[in-house]
């Protein structure tokens, strides 16, 4: 017998109702950073955190435990269907957090070569300076060279479900089994892919996400996600040894009340990008472009990315364009912004409108010449996080004019 296929949707809406205090259709926002201990003799088991909200004792503090915080945490673990979730002040807290609590005691990170810029900074510079976690980058999709790899005894198997700025699917469940063999925690950076994606599902033990990004949908929140297991949350909580008490990454509740604002248009944002960066790429295409977008049968993953992905949510709302070199990269995103008014040239993704950016010189340059070039980023490419504004084919005039300007 199969299951059916996992429905982030459904998922998120039986998880969803939480009436605001005096019944609202929002939940209420709990803004206080301290709880009442109701008799003081309750105080040491809560502090010694036997006592929480759910077994009769209360919160404690706000940098360890928010309620607020704590019902977009559930929205987002039903989401990705993991049993717990928890927010933090940014996608990469999120990421280091995680990594400095498995990776405890200099234990080490495998990671996909194609990352993040400020991830692979993050793993390349500051966290073997400081912390003596060193990482061995590999090509994602050379599954040899993760398990060997993974043979030297790492901690944690990182990767982006869809890399940044090449656009490459990584194969979750492969990569899992792999994980599981060689005893590794396997963490994913679903930031690209919400719904359309479910690496949990697929045997992955930790989702993160930036939802500055898509899940914001605003660019007006810098926030991150972290979804897992239940007992992972906990020891990240932990008073004494947990990352997420002790570094402070702290979710601000009205920052998480505004992203439950978010999450129930998520899914139809999400097939609204998709469905629009499929028509933009089949046309750009058509007109003799070297585009990458997952959804071309042109993309070399494509046949993975359809076999594992949730149908109804499209491939994404991000592609790239090759123009070369950097000056027609450049003379591109100058025509887009300045004249035909087709988006805003800007980093960053996710955005109701278009953002275009030259990862080469901005979200990818804490990456050497050498390094992009192994990751195949080239200097003219340019990203593009298309939008939700306007008509589609009026935005397809104003591509057209401009790349025939160019
Ligand atoms: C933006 C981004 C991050 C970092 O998130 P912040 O919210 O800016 O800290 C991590 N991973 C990916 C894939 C991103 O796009």
């Amino acid at each position: 017998m199969t299951n059916p296929p996992f429905d982030p949707q459904q998922a998120m809406e039986s998880a969803r109702h939480e009436f605001g205090e005096h019944g609202g259709v929002n939940m209420s926002i709990e803004a206080s950073t301290t709880f009442t201990v109701m008799t003081p003799d309750l105080m040491p088991e809560i502090f010694a955190g036997q006592l929480g909200p759910n077994e009769g004792g209360c919160y404690l503090y706000g940098r360890h435990f928010n309620p607020t915080v704590f019902v977009l945490g559930r929205m987002v673990a039903a989401m990705e269907g993991a049993q717990a979730g928890y927010g933090t002040a940014s996608g990469l807290s999120a990421i280091s957090s995680v990594i400095m609590q498995l990776c405890a005691g200099g234990r080490s990170v495998v990671s996909s070569n194609t990352l993040y810029g400020g991830t692979y900074a993050l793993f390349e510079d500051y966290l073997p300076k400081n912390c003596n976690i060193s990482t061995t980058f590999v090509d994602i999709q050379d599954l040899d060279a993760v398990k060997k790899a993974l043979q030297d005894g790492a901690k944690v198997l990182f990767t982006e479900t869809l890399s940044n700025p090449t656009l490459r699917a990584a194969d979750i469940s492969a990569l899992a089994t792999l994980a599981k063999k060689y005893d590794a925690t396997f963490v994913v950076d679903n930031t690209f892919t919400p719904m359309i994606f479910s690496p949990i599902q697929q045997g992955a033990d930790v989702v993160i996400h930036s939802a500055t990004k898509f899940i914001s949908g605003a660019s007006d929140v810098i926030a991150g996600i972290i979804c897992c297991s239940k007992s992972f949350i906990e020891e990240l909580m932990d008073l004494h040894l947990g990352s997420l008490m002790l570094l402070g990454p702290t979710m601000d509740p009205i920052v998480a009340f505004r992203l439950s604002l978010r999450l129930p248009h998520l899914a139809a944002r999400m097939k609204e990008h998709g469905s629009r960066a499929m028509f933009m790429a089949n046309k750009l295409q058509d007109f003799g472009q070297d585009v990458v977008y997952p959804g071309l049968d042109s993309h070399p993953d494509h046949e993975l990315f359809t076999k594992a992905h949730n149908k109804e949510f499209g491939y994404g709302g991000l592609f790239t364009v090759d123009m070369k070199t950097t000056e027609r990269a450049s003379k591109l995103m100058d025509l887009l912004q300045n004249e035909q008014q087709f988006g805003f040239i800007a980093v960053s993704l996710g955005y109701f409108d278009t953002l275009m950016s030259c990862p080469g010189a901005s979200t990818s340059s804490e990456m050497s010449e050498d390094a992009q070039n192994t990751a195949g980023i080239s200097p003219g490419l340019v990203r593009f996080s298309i939008g939700l504004t306007g008509s589609v084919e009026e935005r397809w005039n104003q591509m057209k004019k401009a790349i025939e300007q160019c």
